[in-house]
């Protein structure tokens, strides 16, 4: 059986303890390879590559660091089939996905950056009548902590490396156990393009072990962490008193606003993707769906018709729109809250069960599922499900339809659909969210800023504000006669 080894100063090794844990096919339901099991002694070893690696790395030219995310993004390109392939292994989810959307923003996640640091700077100030002069140096912080969850994994976990590396960082990363193979690619890829060895140092094992262990770590000055809200909450708790910067990418449960007024079909047509893409895995899906009284009716019977028309199973079919779940206990998940809805009264208006995909008996699918919900308190419409499970309520007013989006403690994102500009502009400003789409969903612009309120996380990634966690701004103060 394969093993994944961990990538540490530029060489794969086994972990220390000869631990493994068993890495499913999740279409299949099977083992298909080891992952090290890793434990404190194996980060520590990562840490000090990195530390060794630091600060010669961070004294490279812009010119030099940027040239090398450069290679990474290339050879990326140049290896899309087979990094995609192996995603979707991984994952579950359909190659046709990997290989539109995960992969290649895998790549422009680097090129971005590498692009991003050539035009990062900082300001200075005269401090007129004072005789001052004020700089402002953006300065590397070290060894950093980078942790990614198993929705989009080489997409998530590059979205953080890339900048880290850039602004001039050693990183110690750890990807989702639960989908460990592109990262584990990513290594060589790193090797080939030129990485310095120990820049970035990448340990496999789980969350609460060797995720801990970088958290925990006292001279990993700062950890960007993308993943659950509870994981997120027990990682502020341990990072805090040691001062640590934190940024926090957690959960959502998003609201899709849907006014009678909008572009019906076009409407029709994302909201299946805002629903059911990556099987309702990614934390932007718009799990709340809000539909005004006056289209109701027509909105469920025609969105109920098109989710039943969405063809469950192997992702590596081409024509797969829902694949498989990313594990066992995932699954029994999701299916807890279909059994949950109809406890709390919710009408499951299709979907719910589990489907067999032929010569893949033993995978994780489920049929894409929409509950008619009553009360939009109900636990269904307030917990994060993260699957291909979506709720569907009516609304009167735009103030009633504000109400029940901002009516839950998460805050990442919200779709509108209208035509009233004046509307928009209302909404917009008052929905609790880091992000507002109108008319669209999953758009996104990797110059903008990214991020949750509320219980959705602290911080923004993307862009500069990228770049500005990723440094320590310092001010110098010069005074002159
Ligand atoms: P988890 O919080 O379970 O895990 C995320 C990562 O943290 C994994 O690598 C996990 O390791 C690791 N981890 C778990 N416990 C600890 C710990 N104590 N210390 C350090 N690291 C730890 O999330 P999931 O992987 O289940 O991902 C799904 C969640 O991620 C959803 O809530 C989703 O909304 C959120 N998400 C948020 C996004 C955002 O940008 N806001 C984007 C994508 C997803 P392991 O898997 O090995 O246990």
């Amino acid at each position: 059986m394969q093993k994944i080894l961990n990538y540490i100063n530029g060489a794969f090794q086994e972990p220390t303890k000869g631990e493994w844990i068993d890495n499913y096919n999740p279409s299949k339901g099977e083992v298909y390879s080891l992952i090290p099991n890793s434990s404190s002694e194996d980060v520590e070893q990562a840490y000090q590559a990195a530390k060794a690696a630091y600060p010669s790395w961070s004294n490279t030219t812009i010119e030099y660091r940027s040239e090398i995310l450069s290679k990474i993004a290339a050879i990326i390109k140049d290896n899309l089939s087979d990094l995609a392939y192996t995603e979707s292994l991984d994952n579950g989810k359909p190659l046709s996905l990997a290989t539109k959307i995960d992969i290649p923003r895998a790549s422009s996640n680097f090129q971005f950056f590498a692009n991003a640091i050539t035009q990062f700077s900082s300001e200075s100030h005269e401090s007129v009548g004072l005789n001052a002069f004020n700089f402002t140096l953006r300065q590397s912080i070290g060894v950093v902590g980078c942790i990614s969850p198993w929705n989009l994994p080489l997409y998530l976990f590059t979205w953080k490396i890339a900048p880290a590396l850039a602004a001039g960082n050693t990183v110690v990363a750890k990807p989702s156990e639960v989908t460990p193979m592109t990262a584990y690619l990513l290594g060589e890829i790193c090797t080939k393009a030129g990485l310095p060895k120990g820049v970035l140092n990448i340990v496999h094992g789980l969350g609460h072990t060797t995720g801990q262990a970088i958290v925990e770590h006292p001279n990993i000055k700062a950890i960007s962490f993308t993943g659950g809200t509870a994981t997120g909450a027990h990682i502020a708790r341990t990072a805090a008193p040691m001062f640590k910067k934190l940024s926090l990418e957690l959960g959502g449960k998003n609201p899709n606003l849907i006014f009678a007024d909008c572009e019906y079909d076009k409407m029709m047509a994302v909201t299946l993707k805002s629903s059911f893409a990556n099987q309702g895995q990614i934390c932007l899906c718009g799990s709340r769906i809000f539909v005004e009284k006056s289209i109701y009716k027509q909105f469920k019977t025609d969105f109920v018709k098109h989710v039943t028309a969405l063809k469950v199973g192997s992702p590596f079919e081409g024509d797969t729109n829902v694949g498989a779940l990313v594990s066992k206990p995932h699954m029994e998940k999701v299916q807890s809250y279909i059994k949950i809805a109809e406890d709390e009264g919710g009408t499951v208006l299709c979907g719910g069960n589990q489907v067999q995909v032929d010569g893949h008996e033993n995978g994780y699918y489920l049929e894409p599922t929409v509950i008619e919900v009553a009360d939009d308190k109900c636990r269904v419409n307030q917990e994060e499900i993260f699957g291909p499970v979506v709720t569907i309520m009516p609304f009167e007013t735009e103030e009633e339809a504000l109400a029940l989006a901002n009516g839950v403690r998460y805050g990442l994102s919200s779709t509108i659909w209208t035509n009233n500009l004046n509307r928009t502009m209302k909404l917009a400003k008052q929905l609790e969210a880091g992000i507002v789409w109108v008319n669209t969903w999953l758009l996104r612009d990797l110059r903008t800023p990214f991020g949750g309120m509320k219980d959705s996380g602290v911080g923004r990634e993307g862009g500069l504000e990228a770049l500005r966690f990723f440094t320590e701004a310092k001010n110098i103060c010069i005074k002159f006669d």
